[in-house]
C-alpha cells in the first residue's frame, strides 16, 4: 500500500503563530504515527500579501519546531499553468463566466437587495454575489473583455451543483458542529464562488483543489476554518476528475478573549515566544499536544 501523504499549506503573508503550529505538528505527528509523507506547499498566489522574507521565516520556525518536510517545496506561484489548465477545464464545461462588478458595486448591489431583507451570506459572512453576470450574451462580455474592464470569473454553482449532486466527504476529525463520517456537501452556501480573476489565473479553493491532487494527498489535516469550504473543494474535485482525499479538521487555537488567532496578533507567534524563552516542547504543551 502506498504510504499516507499529509500536507502543511501556510501562506506567507505574515508570521506563524500558534494556530498554525498546531496544524504543523499534528500533520507532522500523523505523518510519524501512520509511516506517511509530510509535504510543505507555500500558497503564495496573492501576490499583494505575500513575502519571501515570510516564507524564509516559514522554514525556519518549523524546523525550530523539529518539523521535518520533503523537498523540493510546492510553490503555487511557480504553477499558474496547473491551475490554468484546469479552469480551462470547467470552462469548457460552461461552468465559468466572467462578472465585471468591483468590490463596491458589489457592496452598493447588496445593499440595494437588503431593502427587501437579509441578503444570503456565506459560511465565513461574505454576502453571496448579488449580480447578474451570468446572464450576459457572448457578445457583450466580448465587448466588456475588450475594452480592458477587469473581472473575476465565477463557477456557475446552479450548473455546478446539477453536475455533481449528492456529493459528500469523509471526516476523520470534526466540523465546528460536531459534524464527523460522511458529511454532505452544500457547495451552493458560497454562491458564485471566484475562481480567477483576470490578472490571476486561480483562486484559493482551485489551487487547493488542483495541489492537493497533482501532489497525491490522501489526508487533509487543517483547520475548522476550512471545514465549510470543504463542499466547495468536493464538488471541483468532481468536476474536475481528481481523487478523493479524507479530511481530518481539528479545532482552532484561541486568544485569550477566545477569538481565533491572526497573524497580526503578536503574543501568540512564535517567533514572540521564542524570543521569551519558550522552547519548542513549550509550544506542544501550549497547544495542548504535549
Ligand atoms: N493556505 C491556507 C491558509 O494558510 C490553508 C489551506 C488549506 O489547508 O487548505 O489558511
Amino acid at each position: 500500500m502506498m504510504p499516507p501523504v499529509f500536507r502543511f499549506a501556510p501562506s506567507p503573508n505574515g508570521l506563524l503563530h500558534l494556530g498554525h503550529a498546531y496544524s504543523a505538528l499534528l500533520n507532522f505527528d500523523r505523518a510519524r504515527e501512520t509511516g506517511g509523507r509530510l509535504l510543505l506547499r507555500i500558497e503564495d498566489i496573492d501576490a499583494t500579501r505575500c513575502r519571501p522574507e515570510y516564507e524564509t521565516a516559514i522554514y525556519e520556525d518549523l524546523a525550530w519546531l523539529g518539523i521535518a518536510w520533503e523537498t523540493p517545496v510546492r510553490r503555487q506561484s511557480e504553477h499558474l499553468g496547473d491551475y490554468r489548465a484546469a479552469l480551462e477545464r470547467l470552462s469548457a464545461l460552461g461552468l465559468v463566466y466572467p462578472a465585471f462588478e468591483s468590490r463596491a458595486e458589489i457592496a452598493r448591489l447588496v445593499a440595494a437587495r437588503e431593502v427587501d431583507g437579509p441578503w444570503p451570506r456565506d459560511p465565513d459572512g461574505a454576502p453571496l454575489y448579488p449580480g447578474d453576470a451570468k446572464s450576459l450574451s457572448a457578445d457583450e462580455r466580448s465587448h466588456l473583455i475588450a475594452s480592458g474592464a477587469p473581472y473575476a470569473l465565477r463557477l456557475d454553482m446552479q450548473a455546478a451543483c446539477r453536475r455533481a449532486a449528492r456529493l459528500s466527504w469523509n471526516e476523520r476529525g470534526e466540523g465546528p458542529d460536531g459534524e464527523r463520517g460522511i458529511v454532505p456537501v452544500r457547495p451552493e452556501a458560497w454562491g458564485d464562488v471566484i475562481l480567477a480573476r483576470k490578472e490571476t489565473p486561480t483562486s484559493y479553493h482551485l489551487s487547493v483543489v488542483v495541489d492537493d491532487a497533482l501532489q497525491g494527498v490522501s489526508e487533509i489535516v487543517r483547520g475548522q476554518d476550512l471545514f465549510y469550504a470543504t463542499s466547495v473543494h468536493r464538488l471541483l474535485q468532481v468536476l474536475l476528475g481528481l481523487p478523493e482525499p479524507a479530511y481530518r479538521h481539528h479545532r482552532l487555537i484561541r486568544d485569550e478573549a477566545c477569538r481565533k488567532l491572526s497573524k497580526s496578533s503578536r503574543s501568540t507567534g512564535l517567533r514572540a515566544l521564542r524570543a521569551a524563552g519558550i522552547t519548542p516542547a513549550g509550544v506542544r504543551q501550549l497547544v495542548g499536544l504535549g
